[in-house]
């Protein structure tokens, strides 16, 4: 209507009044989204997975024609990858997406799923909490469970490969299969610095006889009689959680949670759990809003069918205290897009652990080129340098000081988004990782060394 003036009856409306009036009416949209977010209730097709020259815009030609090179010594060789789960999960997600990259580099690669019943599964669950420094009463029971379903897997499947790969310890076992002339490797995902002694002691024999061990993080090791290898864990650039994505669809995810995208949005995602302290973050958020503007978005998942998880949630709402610019969402495990989009469009990420396996949020959120802060545990250090890909906090008061900072210093903040991207582009992407596989199995299959006296 540019300057007109429309007469409507008794009432005159101005530009400016129907500005205000329709502003008020995306407020109210907007506050009764935040109490009830759209949230989709079925998963979205799987998309299809990228073949290796898709990722040339993201690292490079020079990259992929280096890991080329490293492939063809590598042609023909024969791997088995064994883990426990096929679905869910961080180790079935990266081998998703590993194994076919391998054979399209020509190393054939297998991957095989250990089977079990409850009682096998509750007594790996058992031994996944001992090791990770839990209570745990470890029964001859225990022990007996755990050899036969390792046995029987041991009998159903074969194992006629150059290299055979076992993830954690579910089947730790089955090294009693191993071949004279074969490489067995044993990829510990978890952190092991702080084991229980009775569970350790029953596993170390079987873990020592593994040519090789891998870790995740220095932190994360024991003293073993095996030569260890650093991988970190990777993400996938081209995956549902981390692709780029189109402005529309951020603007339409923002939308359904109720999110204005005119204020700034700092969000932590993780589940509902209090070693990832959100009640922590709810506080620092309300000590940094007396200082500046934001909205706060805590979204996560697992709170339906954990039962902590929902007396966690409990406790982040009652934290919140029905401030309206909290925006808590539970979300269902198959939300990858809605949660890149909310990485996507936060000004900054936040995950203030208290403790941390390797923390692939934060992994996230700097390809993202999004200025972090972080707790200093686990493998967040080793992701956050403190000032230069994010920063490290150890406090409410600290992590409040820091949302504060960063809001006031925007330049400052986008360096470190920059930053933070480099240091994952140079080293937690699948590509890196795909890399690493492909060096391990060189040395170990004794290639590198063959090609040089050629
Ligand atoms: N995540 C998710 N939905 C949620 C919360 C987290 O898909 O509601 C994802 C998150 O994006 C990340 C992973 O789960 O990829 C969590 O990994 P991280 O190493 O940060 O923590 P963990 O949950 O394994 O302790």
């Amino acid at each position: 209507m540019a300057d007109e003036v429309k007469r409507s009856g008794a009432t005159v409306i101005t530009d400016t009044e129907t500005a205000t009036a329709n502003s008020e009416n995306n407020r109210t949209t907007m506050m009764e989204r935040r109490k009830s977010p759209r949230i989709s209730t079925t998963p979205p097709a799987p998309a299809a997975p990228p073949k290796f020259a898709d990722y040339e815009p993201i690292v490079g030609t020079a990259e992929l024609n280096e890991i080329r090179f490293i492939a063809r010594g590598l042609k023909g060789k024969t791997v088995k990858m064994v883990n426990s789960t096929a679905v869910g999960g961080g180790v079935a997600e990266m081998l998703n997406r590993l194994v076919p990259l391998l054979n399209e580099m020509e190393v054939l690669t297998k991957w095989d799923v250990i089977t079990g019943g409850n009682d096998f599964f509750e007594v790996t669950k058992g031994f996944h909490n001992a090791l990770h420094g839990g209570e745990y009463n470890l029964t001859q029971e225990a022990k007996d469970i755990f050899v036969s379903y390792n046995e029987q897997n041991r009998q159903r499947m074969t194992f006629d490969e150059d290299v055979v790969v076992i993830h954690d310890p579910q089947p730790a076992g089955l090294i009693k299969s191993r071949g004279e002339d074969q490489k067995w490797i044993w990829r510990c995902h978890i952190d092991l610095s702080h084991p229980h002694k009775d569970v350790w002691d029953f596993l170390r024999p079987m873990v020592e006889q593994y040519d090789a061990s891998i870790f995740s993080s220095p932190a994360f090791t024991r003293q073993l009689a095996n030569p260890q290898y650093l991988f970190y864990p990777c993400i996938d650039p081209l995956s549902e959680k981390n692709k780029p994505m189109d402005e529309a669809y951020i603007a339409k995810v923002c939308d359904d949670f109720g999110i204005d995208r005119t204020r700034p949005i700092i969000t932590q995602i993780s589940r509902f759990d209090r070693l990832k302290d959100p009640v922590g973050v709810v506080q620092a958020y309300k000590l940094a809003r007396k200082y500046v503007d934001c909205q706060l978005v805590l979204a996560g998942g697992g709170a339906s069918d954990d039962p902590e998880g929902a007396v966690v949630l409990q406790e982040v709402m009652e934290a919140a205290a029905g401030d309206p610019d909290v925006i808590i969402l539970n979300l269902p495990p198959w939300c990858a897009l809605e949660i890149n989009a909310l990485q996507h469009a936060s000004d900054i990420v936040i995950q203030k652990s208290l403790r941390e396996g390797f923390g692939l949020t934060v992994t996230e959120a700097l390809w993202k080129s999004k200025p972090v802060i972080a707790g200093a545990v686990g493998g967040i250090p080793t992701q956050v340098i403190h000032k230069l890909t994010g920063v490290l906090v150890q406090s409410v008061e600290g992590c409040a000081y820091q949302i504060r900072y960063l809001l006031t210093h925007p330049e400052f903040a986008r360096q470190l988004g920059k930053q933070g991207r480099e240091h994952v582009r140079e080293n937690f992407l699948m590509t890196t990782n795909l890399k690493r596989w492909m060096l391990l199995y060189q040395l170990m299959l004794g290639v590198a060394k063959k090609e040089r006296a050629a």
